[in-house]
C-alpha cells in the first residue's frame, strides 16, 4: 500500500470500475463518490451503488441535478437521441463541464475526508470529443484545485493513455475482467454487462474486448 486515503469518482461503468480496483490495490482507505445528475437511467446510480457495496467500498451519492437544469443533452433527456458528433462538433452525449465539476466536487469531498489522492477514469485515447477528458485539462485542474484549497491533491488517471483493449487488459491483469464485464453499466440504453450491443458505447466496449480476447487467445497458442 502506497498511501492512506483516496477518493474515486465512480459511475459503475467499465472505466471507473477498473479504476476502483486499481485504487483498491493501492490505498488503505478508499471512498467512492457517485454523482446523480439526472441520468436518464436511474439504473446507472443503482449499478454504481451495487458494485461499491459488493466491493466493500464506502460511498456517497451526491445530487448534481443542477447539471441537468443547466444543459440539455442525450444522457439526461429522453427526447434527445444519442449521436456521434459531426466533424468539429461534440457528440449529443456531451455534458459541458461534467468532468470539470465532478472532479472539483470530488476534491472538496476528498479534503473533508483528509484524502490527498483523487482517481478518475477519464481517458484521452477514446476521448470522443469530450474536452474535459484530456490530460492537459486534468493537469490544469489539479493545479487550480491545489491553489483553490491550498492543498496538495494528486489526481490519478490510470486509463488516460489506454485504449479500450488496454483497459480490458488492465482489468484482466487485476483478475477482474469477468467481474467488470458482467457487473458494469456502460450502455446508453441502461443495460448492464454486454449491454444492447448497438449503441456507440457498447460498440466501443465490445470492440475493445474482442480485440483483447483475440490477442490473448493468440498469445496462448
Ligand atoms: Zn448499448
Amino acid at each position: 500500500m502506497l498511501e492512506d486515503k483516496a477518493v474515486v469518482v465512480f459511475s459503475g461503468g467499465q472505466d471507473s470500475t477498473t479504476c476502483l480496483f486499481w485504487a483498491k490495490e493501492r490505498y488503505r482507505s478508499l471512498h467512492a463518490v457517485i454523482f446523480d445528475y439526472g441520468q436518464r437511467h436511474k439504473e446507472e446510480i443503482q449499478c454504481a451503488v451495487d458494485i461499491a457495496n459488493e466491493q466493500g467500498v464506502p460511498y456517497k451519492v451526491f445530487d448534481m441535478g443542477l447539471l441537468n437544469q443547466l444543459t440539455a443533452n442525450a444522457l439526461t433527456r429522453e427526447n434527445i437521441l444519442v449521436q456521434a458528433g459531426e466533424a468539429g462538433e461534440s457528440p449529443s452525449t456531451f455534458v459541458a463541464g461534467r468532468n470539470h465539476l465532478f472532479l472539483s466536487f470530488a476534491a472538496v469531498y476528498a479534503r473533508e475526508m483528509g484524502a490527498k489522492h483523487i482517481i478518475t477514469g477519464v481517458c484521452e485515447t477514446d476521448f470522443s470529443g469530450y474536452p474535459d477528458c484530456r490530460d492537459v485539462f486534468v493537469k490544469s485542474l489539479n493545479v487550480t484545485l491545489n491553489l483553490a484549497m491550498d492543498e496538495q491533491f494528486v489526481i490519478h488517471t490510470p486509463l488516460m493513455w489506454l485504449n479500450k483493449k488496454e483497459t480490458w487488459a488492465l482489468a484482466d491483469k487485476m483478475g477482474q475482467l469477468e467481474y467488470i464485464r458482467a457487473k458494469t453499466l456502460t450502455c446508453y440504453e441502461g443495460i448492464r454487462g454486454d449491454g444492447c450491443g448497438t449503441c456507440p458505447s457498447c460498440q466501443l466496449r465490445q470492440n475493445g474486448l474482442d480485440l483483447y480476447l483475440r490477442e490473448k487467445a493468440g498469445a496462448g497458442q
